[in-house]
Order: C-alpha cells, then sequence, then structure tokens
C-alpha cells in the first residue's frame, strides 16, 4: 500500500509503566505537511506519546509509521538495536520543554554535531550548514558563541536548528515555551510559525492555544491517555463538546490565581 498523503501513523499505541497504563490505544495520522497540537492536562500522557513515537520510550503495544516504514521494530516483532534506531530516529526531529545543549560546545558545533557524527558530513561542510540554519532561526551572529552566554528563548532556537540539520521529515515539539521567562516565548514561537508556514510537517504539545489555533490544522485532546477529542483546531477550541475538555479549556483561559 501506497499513500503518499500519510506522514505519520500512529496505531493503537498502548503504554505502562510497571502496572501504570499511561498511554491507551491512541491513534491517529499526521499527514504531510499538516501540523496536529497535542494539549490536555498534566498527567495526560502527552510526553509518553511523543517519546514512543521515535522510540526514546519504546511503547509497549503498537506501531509507529514514517511513510508507511516501521518505527522501531524490525518485522518479527524485536526491538531495534539504538544502532538500527539511528536512521529512522534522524527521520524524527525533537525539540524538548528544555533544550539540553552541549554546554562545552559553540553554538554550531551544536548544530554541527548530528551531522558530522550519523551523516558523515566534513566538518566545513556540517559547519556551513550549522550556519545556515542557525541563520534561519535568527541567530547567524551567535555561531560561535557558548549555549550559557545566549538567553533561554536563543538556546531554545539553538536547539530547534539542531533538529533541523537532522534533515527529519517529522518534527515533535514538547512544551518548547513552557521553560522560558514569559518575554521570550514569543521569539520561539515565531520560529515555529516560520517552519510551519515552509510546509513542514510537526506534532506540537503546547499550552499556548492562541498560538495552537493559528498554527496547527488540528488538535488532538488528551486525557488519561486517551485522546478523547479531536477534530478542526477552531472546532476543537471553540465547539468543545466533552465536558472534559470544555473544562480543561476554561482553566487555561482563566487568568492564574482566580478561582
Ligand atoms: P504529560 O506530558 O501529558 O504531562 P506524561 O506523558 O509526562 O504526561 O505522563 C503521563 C503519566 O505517566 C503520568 O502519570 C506520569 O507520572 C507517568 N510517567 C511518565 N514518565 C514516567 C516514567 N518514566 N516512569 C513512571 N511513570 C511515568
Ligand atoms: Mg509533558
Amino acid at each position: 500500500m501506497t499513500d503518499t498523503h500519510t506522514l505519520l501513523t500512529v496505531d493503537r499505541l498502548n503504554k505502562s509503566y510497571g502496572a501504570l497504563p499511561v498511554l491507551k490505544d491512541v491513534s491517529f495520522t499526521l499527514g504531510r505537511g499538516e501540523r496536529i497540537a497535542l494539549i490536555g492536562p498534566s498527567g495526560s500522557g502527552k510526553s509518553t506519546c511523543l517519546r514512543a513515537i521515535n522510540f526514546l520510550d519504546p511503547p509497549t503495544n503498537g506501531d509507529i509509521r514514517i511513510d508507511g516504514e516501521l518505527i522501531g521494530r524490525r518485522a518479527d516483532g524485536r526491538l531495534m538495536t539504538d544502532a538500527e534506531l539511528a536512521p529512522q530516529r534522524a527521520e524524527i526531529g525533537m525539540v524538548f520543554q528544555h533544550f539540553h545543549l552541549w554546554p562545552h560546545l559553540s553554538v554550531q558545533a551544536n548544530v554541527a554535531l548530528q551531522p558530522r557524527k550519523v551523516r558523515g558530513l566534513a566538518a566545513n561542510e556540517a559547519a556551513k550548514l550549522a550556519d545556515e540554519l542557525l541563520a534561519k532561526v535568527h541567530l547567524g551572529h551567535k555561531s560561535g558563541e557558548m549555549p550559557s552566554r545566549l538567553s533561554g528563548g536563543q538556546q531554545q532556537r539553538v536547539a530547534i536548528a539542531r533538529a533541523l540539520a537532522q534533515q527529519p521529515k517529522l518534527l515533535l515539539f514538547d512544551e518548547p515555551t513552557s521553560a522560558l521567562d514569559p518575554e521570550l516565548v514569543g521569539e520561539v514561537l515565531n520560529v515555529i510559525k516560520e517552519l510551519a508556514n515552509e510546509g513542514r510537517s510537526m506534532v506540537l504539545v503546547t499550552h499556548e492555544i492562541a498560538f495552537a489555533r493559528e498554527v496547527a490544522d488540528r488538535i488532538l485532546f488528551m486525557d488519561g491517555g486517551r485522546i478523547v477529542e479531536e477534530g478542526p483546531s477552531r472546532q476543537i477550541l471553540d465547539h468543545p463538546r466533552e465536558p472534559r475538555l470544555r473544562q480543561f479549556l476554561s482553566s487555561l483561559s482563566r487568568p492564574e490565581g482566580r478561582p
């Protein structure tokens, strides 16, 4: 079967930590160039879902496919080794809440590392690629700096450039702005918007509802390890059906500290 439209298929994903089920039959597809926002209360399984997609944390059950290719398991069902997984993981760029840049490497070297190590680019080619990607996230002038000299928003943009350096087919963002001071959120969201406008395929976990409305084609609402409601972004945000989703949305729009 060839389906040129579907990029990612998540099929009946289940994940338990010991006896604790955390993902329960999570299924969805992402079209090429499509953007999905994954929303839901803390502890609902959003991060676990993203980590399962690239087998950072293998699912207990269920299949992940990218362009029809099974991720993380061989045809006989055996889990792949990290070496076998590396080329598949390269297809999936991940950006976390905390940026995890290498503190002892320059900004440029952080971005150039994967292309050098995994793709075997020569040092000068990898450096050139890194500078191109840093320019794309508006940090061309910071290439030679050490990460500790950058603001949180700048560090997160370096992390985005690093994810792009893998030449991924898919980008996963896990609350990319929730560790940032409020005044730094906008610059990171703008870069993500620019990537969305380029037609990149992405799954975004975010609590920034205005951003989800603007950038996401579809929204999935998770609660208790399940996708409880999904649909076009406007429909989910303006006409939520599930009481749990309504309650979640009103808890977000309520200013902090007020009942
Ligand atoms: P979210 O990202 O939606 O806040 P998570 O996916 O982080 O939710 O967590 C879902 C549930 O799984 C939570 O109950 C959390 O405590 C549990 N969990 C997450 N990671 C682990 C782990 N490594 N070991 C045990 N439980 C975990
Ligand atoms: Mg999370």
